[in-house]
């Protein structure tokens, strides 16, 4: 599942390919893009604000969110893909590289004015330039009687956290998912932890929060439910949690390390 690190990473790979090259082709196929044409343009950076990744063009911006399923790949011209054509939504053409992203859950092409504004309402980004654990730490506690994963998941509060961390950063802490912002000893702790853990894994290809690198040994919690505490041993919980009726999300926890709050 992308999360801030994926999309991070994701970003760093196309602007190494694609930094300063010129659009040769364009070819967007989703409907509402579907006579855009964004040949001749250089791109001017490629970069991610939390989950959304970005590329300049000057006077556009491609907007896009990988969201449960999306991914960027770059091949060489004529390579072949390594997913189905079908799932392609954008394929860029530069000279001597093909970046086509497949099932992209948002892809726009914005006015470099709507750009200025679009992303205003996202908090800091943990792995951005103007990171601010301050700021994040002060939206985070702002709300104290909120369930701590949901306060952790809110793209207004910090820019990056995914469910994956949001789950790891509860038990890491000691903290049931759902237990209130308000038991939470040291908010800021809390936040530098999340940004830390993003930026461990923000070059590596797996995603790791229990420091132990070995295959199935990367996570303390997240998709281990009925399987064993690395801690205490107790059988994992797995459950759903969330504000929205329609947007459950699946939460993961250890009873005895995590214990449900009052
Ligand atoms: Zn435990």
């Amino acid at each position: 599942m992308p999360e801030g690190d994926t999309v991070f990473r994701a970003a760093t790979n196309l602007a190494t390919a694609l930094d300063g090259e010129m659009l040769v082709k364009t070819d967007f196929r989703v409907p509402q893009l579907a006579i855009t044409d964004l040949s001749g343009r250089r791109i001017e950076s490629v970069r991610s604000r939390g989950k959304h990744l970005l590329m300049d063009l000057g006077d556009h911006v491609v907007h896009s969110h990988l969201k449960m399923e999306g991914s960027w790949h770059l091949y060489p011209p004529g390579g072949t893909w390594k997913r189905p054509a079908h799932q392609a939504r954008v394929v860029l053409h530069t000279a001597d590289r093909v970046a086509v992203g497949f099932s992209l859950g948002v892809l726009e092409v914005w006015t470099a004015e709507e750009a200025t504004t679009a992303l205003d309402y996202l908090g800091p980004d943990l792995l951005g330039p103007d990171w601010d654990a301050e700021r994040a730490t002060r939206a985070v506690a702002s709300d104290p009687d909120r369930g701590v994963a949901m306060a952790l998941l809110d793209q207004r509060n910090l820019a990056g956290v995914g469910n994956v961390y949001a789950h790891e950063l509860c038990f890491i802490v000691g903290l049931h998912p759902e237990a209130p912002v308000s038991v939470v000893p040291d908010v800021a702790r809390l936040v530098d932890k999340a940004a830390r853990l993003l930026k461990a894994n923000s070059l590596r290809a797996m995603r790791c929060t229990t420091g132990d690198l070995r295959s199935g040994r990367e996570l303390w919690v997240y998709g281990r439910s009925g399987r064993p505490c690395r801690r205490c041993g107790t059988r994992l919980l797995k459950g759903e949690i969330g504000e929205d009726p329609l947007m459950m999300r699946v939460s993961f926890w250890c009873p005895r390390c995590q214990p449900a709050p009052d």
